[in-house]
């Protein structure tokens, strides 16, 4: 109950995955503290999926505001104020953290939350600033940070992360950068530079690879390369940074070939979890050589009470993933229920405009595991909805396993990549065949055709098909 110093459960960390413990637990009658060391609602809410969409749904909106796709529409930018445009992003932050977050421990009796940082005295003992409390089950659920790379110099350069879309902290940006240099080419990096170029900002991107997300399908990186290039935006790929530097007026970056002036600079190179100053090595919980918490596949630890799940585990970093696993938590923690994680088909989506939104495996990744497969890809210049509403940059890809042409791979750009993505999973979930998606009736005209067109582009020529996908086998 609450103001007492023992818990059936203790969260450390505050975020989706957290959240979902509790909520979890405390359903099944059990008491639970919640700790928090930065923000309630951790990096989800304040400074990850939540800001960022609002942000990048705002610059879409401008930028369409100077390049409607219908001719006879004439629309034009007015006037952009970039601090309103702020301030409204923390109201919507404010407003989800009241609605979801705090209310949910105002109205629970089970649920209790303490500010400050948490660490490990004993194996059942944690303690937050002098006082120490006691849980017979314990959760680390501490998430994720950027990772900062050594490059000469950055130590006395100021530099911006992803944090910069947090609310009331020293790390967020109040003003529209000039002249934006990002070092990283991976989503976080082409979501908020895509964001900054069309609010107004000059962006370039250095991606060490030779193109930008070099994990991915290389068409659909390739092609997204393309089409931000043709927004604007500077990618230099192969870049090798030498080293970054202070500037009378902003900063200068090195790389092999160049010297690259910019205003401000922003490190987008990954992150890693949050494992340090925990006591973990006191208690006996194992961590890779990465920091990663390492658990069996009931997200149990090395110590058999204590829980790891979310961003602070191998495993992909997303909201509904931690979300997910720290429902399982509780579950296997209280409920005896024995929930396995399984993270073989989770979809991902990259906000871009045009989205990219992938699920199961690359074509790379299924030579990797030695399967049987053949891939297609079509451009959504095939897609009769695409046409009709003037919509049709992009591609799909499809990866299937031979000999049944069972779909084991998808891999979408398009503005619509981060809705039909769905489909896609269930039909890999479902182990569907082309021929079953073939078979199967689609609303037309829909972006998610794109998937019947993709399966017939194995054995068909799309270019004789009339506008619904019919007529061949
Ligand atoms: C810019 C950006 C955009 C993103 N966009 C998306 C998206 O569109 N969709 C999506 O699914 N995912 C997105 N993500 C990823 C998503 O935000 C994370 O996967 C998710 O928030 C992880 O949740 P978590 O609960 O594991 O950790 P977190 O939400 O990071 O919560 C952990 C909390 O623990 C606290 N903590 C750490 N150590 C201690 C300690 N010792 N004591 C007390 N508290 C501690 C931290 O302060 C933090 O608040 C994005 C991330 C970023 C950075």
């Amino acid at each position: 109950m609450k103001g007492d110093s023992h818990f059936d459960l203790i969260t450390i960390g505050s975020g989706s995955t957290a959240f979902a413990a509790a909520i979890s637990a405390a359903a099944q009658k059990k008491t639970v503290l919640i700790t928090e060391e930065r923000t309630l609602g951790g990096t989800c809410l304040n400074r990850g999926c939540v800001p960022s969409k609002n942000l990048i749904e705002a610059a879409h909106m401008w930028h369409n505001a100077a390049h409607c796709r219908f001719p006879g529409i004439h629309t034009r930018q007015e006037h952009l104020d970039f601090q309103e445009l702020i301030d409204q992003k923390n109201e919507v932050i404010d407003f989800l953290s009241r609605k979801k977050y705090r209310s949910i421990i105002d109205q629970s009796k089970q649920i209790e939350i303490i500010s400050g940082h948490a660490f490990f005295v004993d194996s059942h003992t944690i303690e937050i600033e002098g006082n120490r409390f006691t849980g017979d089950q314990i959760l680390i659920s501490t998430g994720s940070k950027p990772r900062i790379p050594a490059i000469a110099g950055l130590k006395e350069t100021p530099y911006m992360t992803s944090d910069l879309l947090s609310m009331n902290e020293a790390q967020e940006l109040k003003e529209l950068p000039e002249k934006l240099i990002i070092i990283g080419g991976g989503y976080i990096a082409l979501e908020l530079g895509q964001m900054f170029q069309r609010l107004g900002s000059h962006v370039i991107i250095l991606e060490r690879s030779a193109h930008i997300l070099p994990k991915y399908e290389s068409e659909i990186g390739i092609e997204l390369q393309n089409l931000l290039i043709k927004e604007g935006m500077d990618i230099r790929v192969n870049s090798q940074i030498k080293k970054v530097e202070k500037s009378f007026d902003g900063i200068n970056v090195y790389t092999s070939s160049n010297k690259i002036e910019g205003t401000h600079l922003l490190i987008s190179t990954g992150r890693e979890p949050n494992t340090q100053y925990l006591g973990l090595d006191r208690i006996g919980v194992d961590i890779d050589e990465k920091g990663y918490i390492l658990t069996n596949e009931y997200l149990r630890t090395s110590v058999p009470h204590i829980w790891a799940a979310g961003d602070v585990i191998k495993a992909p970093m997303a909201t509904p993933v931690g979300g997910h696993d720290g429902t399982s938590v509780a579950e296997n923690a209280f409920a005896k229920e024995n929930r396995k994680i399984n993270h073989n088909l989770i979809p991902r989506a990259i906000f871009t405009d045009p989205q990219v939104a992938v699920v199961g495996v690359t074509e790379a990744e299924a030579n990797e595991k030695g399967l049987s497969c053949r891939s297609s890809s079509i451009l959504f210049e095939h897609v009769p909805r695409s046409i009709a509403v003037r919509d049709t940059k992009g591609l799909i890809k499809m990866v299937i396993e031979m000999p049944k042409g069972k779909i084991i791979g998808v891999s979408i750009l398009s503005s619509q990549a981060s809705e039909i993505i769905h489909t896609a999973t269930l039909a890999i979930k479902a182990k569907m065949t082309i021929d079953e998606l073939i078979d199967t009736t689609f609303v037309y005209p829909t972006f998610t055709e794109a998937l019947k067109i993709v399966a017939l582009s194995f054995n068909t020529d799309i270019s004789k098909l009339s506008c619904c996908a019919e007529g061949f086998k």
